[in-house]
């Protein structure tokens, strides 16, 4: 079955989803978006990623031409007109047509795109045995150049970090930040844990300020863990007891070694796996709900 996809207001077929080549987003990546997650039946942190939304918005100074009311009902819509119960959901705010210049003044009209689809990262086994990353030369671009906080769709420092990690023939990258701290990896956010304490980089580290990020705090600090946001290097990383990562398309998913040196166990740890454990518990169980009369939906 086609996809339907939502563009400017209609939800039309994927054949029929176009965008102008003029689109300041095609032409600068001068736009925003957010990849939000739907499991059975339930969109998840909905209200947070459109909060996210509207902050990277306002700080690109983009007005989205829907209230954050009208843009959640837009996003149900999506998912609806593609019967999905699990979805990935992404949505893509452009500057809109303009000339080939790239005075944003020029650009009328946002361009407004929602995907509902699917998406699969990893295979199943990477979450029971973990992964082998590495750390790459490209440096995460600091909150003083184009702040990493804004999910803007300017992602060649994370494109850059991906390439340098498949020519290391590694499935993730850790990104450090200029001062050579970790900052966060090229579509998750790193964590790791050192006796009870679980460690993330800060958000003024260089990082985009995960929605699952947030999620994995609040878990750990039920399972009583002593929750921090600091900043370390490399050498925490290769002497800590566990790490992990987290996002929206990747979940949370174990990391065993990092340069060749063996994390921990060499394998997921205790805390990571309560972790994963619970998050798919939280995920499965809460969130917006998609099809409010309940109508049983194949996914
Ligand atoms: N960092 C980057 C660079 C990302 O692209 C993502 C994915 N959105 C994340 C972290 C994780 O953010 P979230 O938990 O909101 O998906």
């Amino acid at each position: 079955m086609s996809r339907k996809i939502y563009v400017n207001g209609c939800i039309v077929d994927e054949k029929d989803a176009k965008v102008s080549v003029f689109d300041h987003g095609y032409l600068y990546g001068d736009g925003i978006f957010e990849g939000i997650r739907a499991y059975n039946g339930r969109v998840f942190k909905l209200k947070e990623h459109i909060e996210r939304l509207y902050k990277s918005a306002k700080t690109i100074m983009l007005e989205i031409p829907l209230t954050p009311e009208e843009m959640e009902e837009a996003i149900l819509e999506t998912i609806r007109a593609n019967n999905l119960m699990d979805a990935y959901i992404r949505v893509v705010i452009s500057r809109g047509v303009g000339d080939l210049g790239l005075d944003p003044r020029k650009c009328k009209k946002p361009t407004v795109v929602i995907i509902a689809s699917k998406i699969k990262l990893y295979d199943q086994e990477l979450y029971e045995k973990g992964l082998k990353v590495v750390t790459i030369p490209t440096r995460r671009n600091g909150p003083e150049m184009v702040n990493p906080r804004v999910k803007s769709l300017n992602y060649l420092n994370n494109i850059m970090a991906r390439i340098e990690a498949n020519l290391a023939g590694a499935p993730e990258a850790i990104i450090l930040n200029d001062e050579g701290y970790v900052a966060e990896c090229t579509g998750d956010n790193i964590f790791i844990i050192e006796g009870d304490e679980l460690i993330t980089p800060p958000k003024y580290a260089g990082i985009l300020r995960g929605i699952k990020r947030d999620v994995a705090m609040e878990i750990a600090r039920d399972l009583g863990l002593n929750v921090k946001e600091e900043l370390f290097t490399r050498y925490d990383v290769f002497n800590a007891d566990e790490c992990f990562l987290t996002g929206t398309a990747a979940e949370v998913i174990p990391v065993i070694e990092v340069d060749g040196r063996q994390v921990g166990e060499g394998k997921p740890g205790k805390y990571t796996k309560k972790i994963i454990e619970e998050f798919r518990r939280i995920a499965n169980s809460t969130g917006v709900t998609i099809y409010p009369k309940n109508e049983v939906r194949v996914s």
